[in-house]
């Protein structure tokens, strides 16, 4: 099969691979219809996560068609049509018996790798290097999904690709991240970024209750679909200082909630990555984190920070006085997926969001580098790239 393959920074090839195959009865093999590249995967792109091999095939957002089963899977039938969540769960252990789907604690195979390097075993995810498991990704023909019948989720018939897909991913994320701001009525929610996740991140605090959501970026292109599509107020970062603005816009107090959807981006930050041998661990080392930064010191006494950008080893100048003062409250973490597929697919169902707005660009497997490079560089006016195989 056709697969999208890692070979270093700035570096991923379509190759021709072996197809997966069903190596535990708990399997299922899926063909795939639909698959996007996240922000996520930009850390990957970037070089950022040290425990990647060239060859390892990328991609955590894709949904499709069942068509191989191992013998004990029970909830899914050949020619279902499934979305896969990005995280990978046995639906069995402590933490998926308590909704922490994201902490599951039987997936990672490689778990002992990572508390070795790090002392915490993060669970699988699919195309997510080694540390999380070493899983092939879903920007590919086929795809391999263990534990298939809590890893695949049914699609009722009526709705597209487009409208379904990102409910592997960014929906959730979005609406995970807005539900961490622990909402309350009259609320203003501030939500640095505005790439895909940070516009599901949007829709959702709006749909959790907020009353005015004000969306922080620097692409003119991505402040103007946070306006268009979610009725944001926005604040372009280049051109005003966010902090001084949102104070003007909040009476001085600062925003009841603050949201970071950037993570590790590249811009702005100087992030260094490299696997520190001496103290066997992965450092990822910044000395301007600007956006977490910024969104501890603008929030007001009393607020909630919450991150859905991801964050990896260690970072410099946290401004922690800021928080313990003001008693912050904070919440972050990988998306418990298989906790929100349900309600959001009603929401899509009875009309309250359509998550197709988000799509820009649609590609062939085979044109996915460039897509990595638009999607990267914002360039083309790019926010998500989705690429049918
Ligand atoms: P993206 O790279 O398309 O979007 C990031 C946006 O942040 C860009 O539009 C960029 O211009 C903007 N930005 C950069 N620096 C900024 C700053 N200082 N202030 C305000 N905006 C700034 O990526 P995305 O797909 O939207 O993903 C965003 C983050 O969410 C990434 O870190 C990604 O890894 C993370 N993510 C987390 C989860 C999770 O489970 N928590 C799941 C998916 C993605
Ligand atoms: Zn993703």
């Amino acid at each position: 099969m056709k697969a999208v393959c890692w070979h270093g920074a700035n570096d991923v090839r379509v190759e021709t691979v072996p197809d997966p195959k069903i190596i535990n009865p708990r399997d299922a093999i899926i063909k795939i219809t639909s698959t996007a590249i996240c922000g996520s995967d930009l850390h990957l792109y970037d070089g950022f996560i040290p425990t990647m091999e060239k060859g390892d095939i990328l991609g955590h957002e894709f949904m499709g068609e069942v068509v191989e089963l191992g013998s004990e899977v029970k909830n899914v039938k050949i020619g279902d049509r499934v979305v896969v969540p990005f995280t990978i769960s046995c639906g069995n252990c402590f933490f998926c018996n308590r909704d922490l789907w994201s902490l599951c604690d039987n997936s990672n195979p490689n778990a002992w790798m990572a508390e070795k390097m790090m002392g915490h075993s993060p669970s699988g995810l699919f195309g997510y290097s080694h540390l999380f498991g070493g899983y092939a990704g879903g920007q590919a023909e086929y795809a391999r999904v263990p534990f298939a019948d809590v890893g695949l989720f049914k699609i009722p018939d009526g709705l597209t690709d487009d409208q379904v897909l990102f409910l592997t991913d960014i929906f959730p994320t979005g609406y995970m991240a807005a539900e961490n701001c622990q909402i309350e009525p009259g609320d203003t929610v501030a939500v640095w970024g505005c790439g895909p996740v940070g516009q599901f991140a949007i829709k959702s605090a709006y749909l959790l209750g907020a009353q005015r959501v004000i969306a922080i970026d620097r692409i003119p292109e991505r402040l103007q679909m946070a306006k268009e599509q979610s009725n944001a107020e926005i604040i372009n970062y280049e051109e005003v200082d966010p902090g001084e603005a949102l104070k003007e816009m909040t009476g001085g107090r600062g925003p009841d909630a603050c949201l970071d959807a950037v993570g590790m981006e590249a811009h702005g930050t100087g992030l260094d990555a490299f696997y520190d041998k001496a103290k066997q661990a992965v450092r990822l080392e910044t000395d301007r984190p600007t956006a977490l930064r910024q969104v501890m010191v603008a929030c007001r006494k009393g607020g909630r920070v919450s991150l859905a950008g991801v964050y990896g080893g260690f970072l410099d100048k946290i401004p922690m006085g800021a928080a313990f003062n003001k008693g912050l409250s904070f919440k972050m973490g990988q998306t418990h997926v298989h906790r929100y597929l349900k309600p959001l697919l009603e929401h899509i169902q009875n009309g309250k969001i359509d998550p197709s707005f988000v799509i820009t660009h649609k590609m062939n497997l085979e044109d996915t580098p460039k897509g990595y490079e638009i999607f990267k560089h914002k360039k083309d006016n790019c926010i998500k790239v989705v690429l049918k195989p």
